[in-house]
């Protein structure tokens, strides 16, 4: 499925004298180009270290595949989902399936600020209004806040999903943290290859039509022929909620 770099391929190190400088993000991001996505999770828990690394999941239709893969690797990698408050139950259903299944021990639930809540969004209904200030609020920044305790964050983000997503490195300087991507090589049948390898259950409503799954009021089933992440913020030019374009 892919060529993997040796298993002795060196590893950039921190600078001498600063140990909490990271490794540069070009130099890993070549030595990764062609690694396979459990190396590079192998790599990032390497250099990182698994108190300063983090990955951000939204649970929802591919998500199981990335969380299976870094559970391989350690499954008390620290993982952060963004509660916005507008999740489907079933989300939650499938994160506490997932936690169950690969065995994860450090799933955290991140909200948004209950004061910023009650200026901003007062009745709730940012959504409809103005969808990025609702992101803003939702994920942006309670991420921004849950990730000042890290130094690297990793994301199951596919090239093959399109849009800004087409051209994602596997390593990327994200501000003063690194970004690792870790699926950006994958093609759809390399995703459900693990799935069904590994016996993952599927997100509950991935049965009813719907191929991405975000917060209830900005996700719809797709139709045939979409594209995967047509049914989210539809009928809108938004097409990410900002934690990726915007940190
Ligand atoms: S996806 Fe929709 S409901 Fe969720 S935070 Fe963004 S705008 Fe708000």
């Amino acid at each position: 499925m892919f060529r993997t770099a040796p298993e002795d391929a060196p590893i950039p190190p921190r600078a001498p004298g600063e140990p909490d400088s990271l490794p540069d993000a070009v130099s890993l991001d070549r030595l990764l180009v062609d690694a396979d996505p459990v190396q590079i999770i192998r790599v990032a828990r390497e250099v990182i270290g698994r108190e300063r690394l983090a990955v951000v999941s939204s649970f929802g239709t591919e998500s199981a595949v990335l969380l299976k893969l870094v559970s391989d690797v350690d499954p008390a990698i620290p993982v952060l989902l963004l509660d916005t408050g507008w999740l489907f139950p079933e989300t939650i259903a499938h994160r506490d399936a997932l936690v169950t299944k690969l065995g994860l021990t450090d799933v955290r639930s991140i909200a948004p600020d209950p004061n910023q809540l009650k200026q901003r969004d007062p009745y709730a209904d940012l959504w409809s209004t103005n969808p990025d200030a609702c992101c803003a609020v939702r994920k942006v920044e309670p991420l921004a806040d849950a990730l000042t305790s890290f130094a690297a964050w990793m994301n199951g983000r596919k090239r093959y999903q399109g849009g800004q997503r087409t051209h994602i490195p596997v390593v990327e300087q994200d501000g003063v943290r690194l970004k690792f991507n870790p699926l950006a090589r994958v093609a759809p049948a390399d995703v459900l290859a693990i799935a069904r390898s590994a016996g993952l259950p599927p997100h509950p409503l991935a049965k009813f039509g719907f191929t991405s799954v975000g917060c209830m009021p900005c996700t719809r089933r797709t139709l045939a022929g979409e594209d995967q992440r047509a049914g989210r913020w539809s009928g809108t030019n938004k097409t990410e909620c900002g934690i990726h374009t915007t940190l």
